[in-house]
């Protein structure tokens, strides 16, 4: 009798869990807008090929060591930029800010709004790789392409922002709020000179932006289990850059009356210690946020999954953990990165080092970073300090609730038709990090649609922007001044 009862009460309970997946899954609504497409870019897109071609062929290369760059070719650059876009040079106000970067303000007629903030950066990384289709700074138009370095990271959209503006101007448009470009020089060695002195500038004028957008994700495909449609990822957070340096102090001596642990022993130990115990998994934040932008947009029983993470999410964090991309979007990561000890193999190391860099997920923060890491390393002997010169507190998410993201999202579905819009956690980091003080809704996509297997090509070999996709990149920046400034 009682375990009918029992089975009769876990049936009922069991039922009820169903019931609630069932409504939760059926409540699980699509956050997409439903905007129609508009038409296609009016700019003359062989032209604005042409002068994107232009772009590529001055080689702004930037490097770690300031006396390999040569700043010649940033002057020459902007030269080349005041003759392809006569209107934007006579009507935008120019700044040039630390001898090469620029701000372009384009003032709005109505000062009460708070101006928006386009940035993209003008150096691109060397060549280091062989075997390009067409040499990498020809920027030969073929096959539907122009190929070159920076095509994609991040001349091409300097240049789209730049078209949309020449053509808005020609055809007589007036912003209501001021739209300012900003471009650094050195994003891809940090970006402390250009998009760094380029924001303090700003901030200084005690400047506020409605939104800012830079760089940082595109559009992608097949990336995602069952989904079909291209997925425009919209980065609204970037996490934190922290590298720690592990030293051990030792004697010395020789190598054949060795003590029971070396300096280099002591620091394998801290370094397996913390290999052996990584940053808790957390789904939260914008990696959150992610899911519940593409879950309704995914068949059963995904959907299904996605609905009910307060069931689910553990089963979520597991999946999400076997892989090193979606790992990192879930927890802060810990990875060695150096290693010395003595230069010779039978002398005792009088000092062994470590470096182990880590990327902070949001609600973490370097001090909570340093503290665990001490922790969990647990010896005195082990000295652990920042490197101080690329320190990064994980960026604010900016609110996928505001009037930015909005505007943003609207844009991607009427000029990229067929594209879901998603908003992510930013892997690396960018320009973008100096301005999340200058505006609550900093956000990092590029309108470009990238297969998945041209992905590489960014920094890697045979870097190329279809024409199709350069025309939408331009159509996508002027929509994007039109959304926000009428
Ligand atoms: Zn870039």
């Amino acid at each position: 009798m009682a375990i009918c009862v029992a089975i009769s009460l876990l049936a009922a309970l069991l039922l009820i869990l169903l019931a609630v997946i069932a409504i939760r899954t059926a409540l699980f609504k699509s956050k997409q807008l439903s905007v129609s497409a508009i038409a296609s870019c009016p700019v003359n897109i062989a032209a604005a090929a042409e002068r994107l071609s232009g772009a590529i062929q001055v080689p702004t290369v930037s490097s770690l060591d300031e006396s390999q760059v040569d700043f010649e070719q940033l002057a020459r650059f902007r030269e080349y930029l005041s003759a392809a876009f006569p209107r934007v040079h006579s009507s935008l106000d120019k700044q040039v800010i630390n001898n090469h970067g620029l701000l372009y303000t384009w003032k709005g007629s109505d000062p009460a709004m708070k101006p928006i903030l386009l940035l993209a950066h003008q150096d691109v990384v060397p060549v280091t790789v062989e075997g390009w289709t067409h040499p990498p700074f020809s920027g030969a138009i073929a096959d539907g392409y122009v190929w070159g370095r920076g095509t994609l990271d991040d001349k091409g959209s300097l240049m789209g922002m730049l078209e949309a503006v020449e053509f808005l101007i020609k055809d007589g448009f007036r912003p209501s709020r001021s739209v300012c470009l900003a471009f650094g020089f050195d994003e891809e060695v940090g970006g402390r000179q250009g998009a760094g002195k380029i924001a303090e500038l700003l901030k200084s004028e005690g400047q506020q932006f409605e939104f800012v957008i830079d760089e940082g994700l595109v559009a992608v495909s097949g990336m995602f289990p069952g989904i079909i449609a291209w997925i425009a990822l919209v980065g609204t957070a970037e996490k934190g850059y922290l590298s720690l340096e592990l030293s051990v102090q030792a004697t010395g001596g020789h190598a054949a009356q060795p003590p029971r642990e070396t300096a280099a022993g002591i620091i394998a130990k801290a370094v397996a210690k913390l290999q052996a115990k990584p940053f808790p998994a957390r789904l939260t934040g914008p990696a959150a946020e992610l899911f519940s932008y593409l879950g309704p947009e995914m068949p059963f029983p995904n959907k299904m999954i996605f609905a009910n993470m307060w069931l689910f999410s553990p089963l979520v964090k597991r999946l999400l953990s076997a892989k090193p991309a979606t790992d990192a979007s879930i927890r802060t990561t810990t990875a060695p990165t150096m290693l010395s000890g003595s230069a010779q193999d039978n002398v005792l190391p009088t000092l062994a080092t470590a470096v182990v860099n880590f990327r902070i997920l949001q609600g973490e923060s370097v001090q909570s970073v340093i503290k665990r890491v001490k922790a969990v390393i647990g010896d005195p002997r082990v000295k652990v300090s920042p490197i101080l010169k690329t320190i990064f507190e994980p960026s604010p998410a900016s609110s996928t609730d505001s009037p930015g993201f909005a505007i943003v999202s609207r844009t991607i579905r009427e000029t990229m038709p067929g594209t879901l819009v998603a908003p992510m956690l930013v892997p690396a980091r960018t320009d973008c990090t100096y301005f999340t003080g200058l505006s609550p809704c900093c956000f990092r996509f590029v309108p470009e649609r990238i297969p998945g297997n041209e992905l590489s090509s960014i920094h890697g070999v045979n870097e190329r922007i279809s024409l199709d996709s350069y025309a939408e990149m331009i159509n996508f920046y002027l929509r994007l001044m039109q959304n926000s400034c009428t």
